[in-house]
């Protein structure tokens, strides 16, 4: 027997017990006549006590103990004279009378602790010893409660999970594909499914009326901060539903977990529709942690001999509350240069402050009296001691710029607290966005997303206009300004779906080539259905109130999209390459 206990279960009522742990040796201290050492696993750290006076030989042993060597000790429980009340553990420790090594360890290198003092990619490559300290423990118990729960709620919900290919068909859905070369069918290509949409849509026509899984998705795109090229989303589908099913079914998914993981009822979540949340936030997963919304002023800021606000298309602004005291002149400043980063790319910054001795102070004062300035006030609901930020231009770059400044503010003052969760539903995406660069319309969502009912007859007819301003039954869910999941009412109707192809640019023989299976199963009673996927990896960092999913991802890979630990992508064998009839064009002459 390896252990009787684990390292994070003894307790005061065990005193006098004699116990057999194993686990890690994290540290030891020598106290003179007496040596700790600090056993650790998954469980807890319990605290091992030798004593030179009583065994010699055994504290000799102990002393030579290094970190992280595999030990099986078998003792008596004791009380701690010293009290730890950080640990569990904390009030006993065991006195030690049989100590043997299980397995030797090299010097790790980094500190095995809660904070490491191992870089990115120190980590990465022992990505097996940082998965030993505890917060990355935590992350995955964390998720792996997640899954559990996902399965708990869609199984009672009449959930079934279905596995679906991985080895699919190359097509174009948003990113790039990672693709698989066919040994037995030369010069032929599997593709990584990017998501399983199209699977899960003929499940709904195959009868499966609702299905779920918690499954791996592909895209080879180019590495943002916090992307995977490997990701896990819970993909769920449904058939017979309108929209209010499918938000009601899935908002239950999410409240039921959050109060079987942190104990917590979100309520009903708020719905905003997509135009609202880009008039009031200026972005479609507005962060209601805090308010300070958008307020519109061409009309009460145009006509002034303001060429600056005469010209532009929106002059909208925010109410930043009590720091007009707080900003001086120089903190302005700093702000207007942070606006015009180009990353942000505003041409400058507008402010009206609000003293507390009741004057204004204002970047366009020669231009706006104070009768003006204070009718703004009002607009905005702004008191003295609070600022407006105010950005002009073309809307939807305004929007986005004074989007940013806003969550800048709210970083700046913290008014996003630790543990405060805000969720919503952002509902009726334009069906198709309009790229100017490449002159043609993408799908905002994917291609299979439906227009909403009443706009279907200006879809099979409208002109550009018309189309730039189609409406999808369409719907992202959103938690403190992370989106965490989205889906859509699907077309169901083999003209509709050629239709929305024939928009999206492909030629009637592409769309049968690439998509022809999906098509002709509507032709054979494809049921109205509908759903949604989370991305997994992001929800347990939300939850988790981090912004960076790669600890939720055992081995994750790192900004290059290698994984440091195997190293890989490697090359491989010409023997293997032969097989596959691929002859390389090395670096890509
Ligand atoms: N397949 C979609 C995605 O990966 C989600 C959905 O529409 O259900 O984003």
């Amino acid at each position: 027997m390896y252990r009787s206990h684990n390292c994070g279960e003894l307790r005061i009522a065990d005193l006098g017990k004699e116990v057999t742990l194993s686990g890690w040796v994290q540290k030891g201290r020598d106290l003179g006549g007496l040596t700790f050492v600090d056993l650790r696993d998954r469980y807890g750290i319990t605290q091992l006590v030798f004593n030179m006076d009583e065994n010699a030989e055994l504290c000799t042993q102990a002393r030579k103990l290094g970190r992280e060597f595999v030990i099986q000790t078998i003792g008596i429980v004791k009380e701690r004279s010293s009290k730890n009340p950080n640990r569990p553990t904390g009030d006993i420790e065991i006195e030690v009378t049989t100590l043997q090594i299980l397995n030797e360890s090299k010097v790790p290198p980094f500190t095995i602790e809660d904070e490491s003092d191992g870089g990115d990619d120190l980590r990465m490559k022992y990505r097996y010893l940082d998965i030993r300290r505890t917060p990355i423990q935590n992350n995955m118990i964390f998720r792996s409660k997640l899954s559990l729960e996902t399965r708990k709620y869609l199984d009672t919900q009449g959930f079934i999970e279905v596995e679906t290919p991985f080895l699919i068909k190359s097509t174009p859905e948003g990113a790039r594909d990672f693709v698989v070369p066919s040994r037995l069918n030369p010069g032929q290509f599997y593709a990584l499914p990017q998501s399983p949409q199209t699977f899960k849509q003929l499940l709904m026509v195959a009868g499966v009326d609702k299905y779920y899984q918690i499954v791996k998705c592909f895209r080879d795109e180019d590495l943002r901060a916090d992307r995977q090229p490997e990701f896990t989303q819970i993909d769920c589908e449904m058939s017979y539903v309108h929209i209010d099913d499918i938000l009601d079914t899935f908002e239950g998914l999410v409240r039921h977990l959050f109060v079987h993981t942190l104990g917590m009822d979100l309520g009903d979540f708020p719905r905003m529709k997509y135009d609202d949340a880009m008039r009031l936030y200026g972005s479609d997963k507005p962060d209601l942690r805090f308010g300070m919304e958008f307020v519109e002023m061409n009309d009460v800021a145009k006509g002034h001999d303001f060429s600056v606000f005469d010209s532009a298309e929106l002059i909208v602004g925010i109410c930043v509350k009590g720091i007009a005291e707080q900003y001086s002149n120089k903190d302005m400043k700093e702000l207007t240069e942070w606006v015009q980063r180009p990353n942000i790319g505003a041409k400058g910054l507008v402010y009206v402050k609000y003293q507390e001795d009741g004057s204004i102070k204002s970047t366009i004062g020669k231009f706006y009296s104070d009768e003006v300035l204070q009718s703004w006030a009002e607009k905005f609901g702004a008191q003295k001691g609070d600022v407006l930020f105010i950005l002009s231009g073309e809307t939807d770059k305004t929007r986005k710029q004074l989007s940013e400044l806003r969550l800048e503010m709210g970083k700046r003052l913290n008014l996003a607290k630790p543990g405060d969760f805000k969720p919503l539903w952002v509902m009726d995406f334009p069906l198709l966005e309009w790229d100017e660069d490449t002159a043609r319309f993408y799908a905002m969502h994917h291609p299979f997303t439906s227009p909403k009912k009443e706009d279907i007859p200006h879809m099979m007819t409208g002109n550009h206009e018309t189309l730039k301003n189609l409406k999808a039954d369409a719907y992202d869910m959103v938690i403190n300004g992370a989106e965490i999941g989205g889906g859509s009412i699907r077309i169901h109707d083999r003209a509709l779906q050629a239709k929305n192809f024939k928009l999206l640019g492909f030629t009637p023989e592409e769309a049968e080539n690439q998509f022809g299976f999906l098509m002709g199963a509507f032709e054979y009673g494809a049921p109205p259905h509908g759903g949604l996927a989370f991305g997994f990896d992001r929800l347990c960092a939300v939850m988790n109130g981090q912004s960076s999913i790669r600890d939720f991802i055992a081995f994750p890979k790192n900004n290059q999209g290698r994984d440091i630990m195997i190293d890989a992508p490697a090359e491989i064998h010409d023997n293997q390459l032969n097989e596959l009839y691929i002859s390389l064009n090395p670096k890509g002459n």
